[in-house]
């Protein structure tokens, strides 16, 4: 039986399914990537937003 870093047995099937965690460990590792995913989708995201505009303002200054 493996354990995992806080100690937990971790079950066969999940060791054998790639898990290095017992299941609360791997819920928190899950949430903590949802997390870190988020966290760099979210500026990709203001920046093309911000070209979108910016490039808006140049179509502008060019009709002037
Ligand atoms: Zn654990």
């Amino acid at each position: 039986m493996k354990l995992c870093e806080c100690e937990e047995e971790i079950s066969d099937a999940r060791y054998k399914l790639g898990y290095k965690t017992c299941i609360e460990c791997g819920e928190k590792l899950a949430k903590k990537e949802i997390e870190r995913k988020r966290n760099c989708i979210a500026p990709a995201y203001n920046k093309g937003a911000y070209q979108y505009i910016a490039t808006y303002e140049e179509a502008l200054d060019i009709g002037r």
